[in-house]
């Protein structure tokens, strides 16, 4: 099973330059998803994960399966303004331009390990971020799991010191 023939690149979306890592043609396949989730899990089953944080929203589509094949709960990292309860933000740059993201202040028990899922690791940006708030909660990164790795944009640079594993390498 090749689960990188699974993921269609999309030119110009959401804008010029960008080359679009669509993932709904493997997220329809019952095999490559099982596949790709397998794989994102695996260099973790021994790392006594805790709880796995998944990014919204691509990320929540992994970070649910493996929370559950790891026996954990799952914790949001949302959009600004979507989370109800009380939260901490971080500011982080994009590509192009600004944005933050938030997590709940009671998602975590200080000292719990926690497993960071996404889709897509491009700059690093949004992934550096997640971390730096959930350690602000008293977290431990235990990893970083993404299914999608763009090399050539060096995101891995920003999360040294991160167990960062990709199930598949552009
Ligand atoms: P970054 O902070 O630059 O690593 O961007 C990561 C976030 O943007 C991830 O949550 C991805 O879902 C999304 N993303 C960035 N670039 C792409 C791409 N080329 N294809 C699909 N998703 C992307």
């Amino acid at each position: 099973m090749n689960i990188k023939n699974l993921i269609r690149e999309i030119p110009n979306f959401p804008q010029d330059g960008i080359y679009f890592k669509d993932i709904t043609p493997l997220l329809k396949d019952p095999v490559g998803l099982s596949a790709a989730v397998q794989a994102m899990i695996e260099p973790f089953v021994d790392a006594e994960v805790d709880i796995v944080a998944g990014i919204e929203a691509r990320g929540f589509v992994f970070a649910v399966p493996i929370a559950l094949e790891l026996g954990c709960g799952f914790v949001p990292v949302r959009k600004p303004g979507k989370l109800p309860a009380a939260t901490l933000s971080r500011d982080y740059a994009l590509e192009y331009g600004e944005t933050s993201l938030e997590i709940h202040t009671d998602a975590i028990t200080p000292g719990q390990k926690v497993l960071v899922v996404d889709d897509v690791l491009a700059t690093g940006g949004t992934l550096a971020a997640t971390c730096q708030v959930l350690k602000e909660l008293g977290a431990v990164v235990a990893g970083i799991s993404v299914l999608a790795e763009l090399s050539f944009l060096s995101g891995r640079d920003l999360l040294a010191g991160y167990k960062l594993k990709s199930a598949i390498v552009y």
